[in-house]
This record gives C-alpha cells, sequence and structure tokens, in this order.
C-alpha cells in the first residue's frame, strides 16, 4: 500500500503542474520509450457491487502511431486512466484515459444480478526501463482511484512479441508522419474476401463524409486512414433479437446489453491484434451490414454499419464518443431517474454535459450574456444549457438543441463539441 501511495501522490503533484499544450518540454521520447507499442491485456469481471481487474499479457507491437510530445493526458477524459510511471525517475511517464464497455454493462439492471467478464486493452509507447503499469477508475464523484498495478521490464521475456499476422493493409489517405498526425485504421467486419473491394469503396465513402465535418476538415493535412483486409468467413453481423449468428472476424453483434440498435463486439484482444499491422491513434471497425447502429468507446474502437442511410452521421457520431470523448446529448422519458446515471453534486466528467453545478467549468464562455440559463428551447441553436442530455430528461443540461452527438438530423457538431475536438486534435498533432 506505501508504493500505490506513494505513486499516487506523485501523479497528482506532477499533473498539477502541467496544463493543456505545455506538457514534458524537457523530455525527450526517445530517451523514455523504444518507437513501437507496449499493450496490456486484461479482464474486468464481476458485477456493480464487486469488480476484479485480471492480467491478460503484455504485448509487444510493432509500431507507435501516438504523438512524440504529448505524453501526458492533459484532458482527463474517460472511465479509466492507463500511467506509465518510471521506477527510476519515480514519474508518470505515459497517461492515458479510455472507457470500457465493462463501465457501460455496469449501469444495467443485469449487473445487478450476474457476474460477467469483459476482454479490455490498453496501448502505450513501449518503455525502455522497468516501470509499473498503473490503472485508475473515477468513483461517482468523479476522483480516480487505483484499481490495478503491475511491474514491467523491458527485459521480460514473457512479453509477447508474436510476429502479427500481417493482413495486406493500405494507406488510403494522407501524407503526415505517423507521430504529427491522427491515424485512423479501419478494419472491414463481416466482408468476406469476395467483398474486399466493397470494403474499399465504403471506406472512401466514409473519408469523404469525415472531410465535409467541422473540425475535422480543418485538419485535413493531418489525418491519415489506413485499411487492413482481414476477411470474415460470412458477410453481416449478430442480430440476435432476430436470431441471425454469423461468422465474423470480431465477433460483432446488435442487441448489446438487449438494445437492438447498439452494435459492439467483445473480441478487443482480436481486434488490437489486427490493428497492430499499421500505426494508429483510433480504430474504426466498419460492419457490413445495412441495419441502423454502431457504437463508439473512448481510446477503445468505434464501429457501425456501413451500408444503412445514416452510416455516415453515425460514423462521425460514434467518433464523437471513440476519439473525442463526447457524451450523447439525447435522452430518453422521465422514466430514467438522474440519480441513477450521474452524482447531481458534481460536474459530469463529459465536457458536452452540464448539472450546472460549476457551469464555469464547461462552456459558460461561449455562451451570450443575454442568454438565460438554463435556457428556453425558443433560444433555438444558441449556446446555451437545455435541460435534457446524456440519457436523462431532467437535471443534465445539453449546449444546444441539436448537436451531432443527439441527432443524425445535422451533419455539425455543436460549438462545445467542436472546441473540444479541435483540442484533441492538436494534442493528436503537434
Ligand atoms: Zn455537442
Amino acid at each position: 500500500m506505501k508504493v500505490i501511495y506513494k505513486i499516487l501522490l506523485i501523479q497528482f503533484l506532477f499533473l498539477g503542474s502541467l496544463k493543456f499544450g505545455n506538457a514534458q518540454a524537457n523530455v525527450s521520447f526517445d530517451s523514455l520509450f523504444v518507437r513501437e507499442t507496449l499493450r496490456l491485456d486484461f479482464l474486468l469481471s464481476g458485477s456493480r457491487d464487486t469488480q476484479l481487474v485480471s492480467f491478460g499479457k503484455f504485448v509487444r507491437e510493432p509500431f507507435w502511431g501516438g504523438s512524440l510530445v504529448n505524453l501526458i493526458d492533459s484532458f482527463e477524459y474517460g472511465d479509466y486512466q492507463v500511467w506509465v510511471f518510471e521506477n527510476a525517475s519515480e514519474k508518470v511517464i505515459y497517461s492515458r484515459g479510455f472507457s470500457t464497455l465493462f463501465a457501460e454493462w455496469l449501469t444495467t439492471d443485469e449487473a445487478t444480478k450476474l457476474n460477467r467478464t469483459f476482454f479490455e486493452s490498453v496501448v502505450m509507447p513501449m518503455p525502455k526501463t522497468e516501470c509499473q503499469i498503473v490503472l485508475l477508475k473515477r468513483d461517482r464523484k468523479n476522483v480516480f482511484h487505483q484499481i490495478f498495478q503491475i511491474p514491467f521490464s523491458p527485459s521480460d521475456y514473457f512479453v509477447q512479441k508474436h510476429t502479427p499476422v500481417l493482413y495486406k493493409s493500405e494507406k488510403v489517405y494522407g501524407k503526415s508522419v505517423p507521430e504529427k498526425s491522427l491515424d485512423i485504421v479501419f478494419m472491414p467486419e463481416g466482408y468476406t474476401e469476395k467483398e474486399m473491394k466493397k470494403f474499399k469503396s465504403d471506406c472512401e465513402k466514409f473519408i469523404g463524409y469525415f472531410f465535409k465535418v467541422k473540425p475535422f476538415s480543418d485538419f485535413s493535412e493531418k489525418v491519415n486512414f489506413y485499411m487492413i483486409y482481414a476477411p470474415s468467413v460470412e458477410s453481416g453481423t449478430d442480430v440476435p433479437g432476430k436470431m441471425i449468428w454469423m461468422n465474423t472476424k470480431f465477433n460483432s453483434n446488435f442487441y448489446t446489453f438487449d438494445v437492438d440498435r447498439y452494435l459492439t463486439t467483445m473480441d478487443v484482444w482480436e481486434i488490437r491484434d489486427v490493428a497492430a499491422s499499421v500505426p494508429y491513434d483510433q480504430i474504426v471497425i466498419l460492419v457490413n451490414t445495412a441495419q441502423y447502429g454502431g457504437g463508439g468507446i473512448l481510446n477503445n474502437y468505434n464501429i457501425f454499419s456501413a451500408d444503412n442511410q445514416y452510416s455516415e452521421q453515425v460514423f462521425t457520431h460514434e467518433f464523437g464518443h471513440g476519439f473525442g470523448a463526447l457524451a450523447d446529448e439525447y435522452f430518453y422519458d422521465t422514466t430514467v431517474d438522474p440519480a441513477s446515471l450521474y452524482d447531481l453534486s458534481v460536474e459530469p466528467w463529459s465536457v458536452n454535459l452540464t448539472t450546472l453545478v460549476n457551469f464555469e467549468s464547461k462552456w459558460a464562455d461561449l455562451v451570450d450574456k443575454n442568454t438565460p440559463i438554463p435556457t428556453p428551447l425558443s433560444y433555438a441553436n444558441k449556446v446555451g444549457a437545455y435541460e435534457g442530455g446524456g440519457y436523462v430528461f431532467n437535471k443534465i443540461y445539453r449546449p444546444v438543441d441539436n448537436c451531432k452527438m443527439r441527432t443524425n438530423a445535422v451533419n455539425e457538431f455543436c460549438p462545445v463539441c467542436n472546441r473540444a475536438l479541435t483540442q484533441l486534435l492538436r494534442f493528436y498533432t503537434e
């Protein structure tokens, strides 16, 4: 416990001195890391009452797609954080926020009745020296607590370094070097060998739409898109509610948590194994089906169906989750109790939702001084604080009436989401 306390104490001092954009001015990436990826595979198990983190394996992957300068996560988005704590310097040398499907599942009724296990994974640059890899999770008040710690040594011969199954891959857009660009890898799910041409034309369609949407369009010189041609045995995906089961590469399915349009996959380790063929920051899985749906989990993966009339909008919405850490701005009726999902005495961590407890820390600076807070719908799409968002009807507020994070009917992110995405795009491309 003493060691754990020391790590936490040092991290708080360290993060406390950092502000966005000036991270690590005097620390060189190459003195701390090799330009490869270290992947920690782990399992999250349990129920709402009791949770367990178990070690799976360490994997050494051939590329590092991330920044060489912005190593410390100054945003602190997500339900979890991973820290790489260097033993010699007693400093956190890399950190990143992320979310998991397990954390979402904990909010479901099933998690009060059943234990389940979810496969999870986080990546970091490959340390050159002995480190502690630490996982932290937020509580309802948004305070991070350490939930797992494991030593890592670069000389540990159990770190797996298989020759990856190198599927044919292709850089389909972009000319920037990986460390100064946002690298997005498209992966095919439910595309057979014969459907790889369709996969490519689908990818091109979504790249075209991506650059029509601000702020992505402002960064067109700093984004790379890759494709990996990993075929499935069968076409489509699982639709349990219709008794449809397909043999596909990443074993994706609709009806996640019994929500028909919630399309996800549990095969995170397999996804990472395939993605390792290229340098990447974000994984985007195209599912070869016309059925409406998708999902996006921060710094984990984005997934959506490729052939629906709203697929382009769903792609960028899910990317708002998976890359941008943005919350859903839509909401259901009054049957969802806000207190079941949020602690209403603090601000939610999502940048685009507020409880109005500390609105100054959110987007108060973007609100015109004549706009009342809370904001009546008569102000239409002026930035304000409109009641309803993050799945609940009351007590949680969203920035505008209709943002891309609420509805497919608009093609724009609201100014609050736009600003957050722009900050992240700079972070990844500096
Ligand atoms: Zn928004």
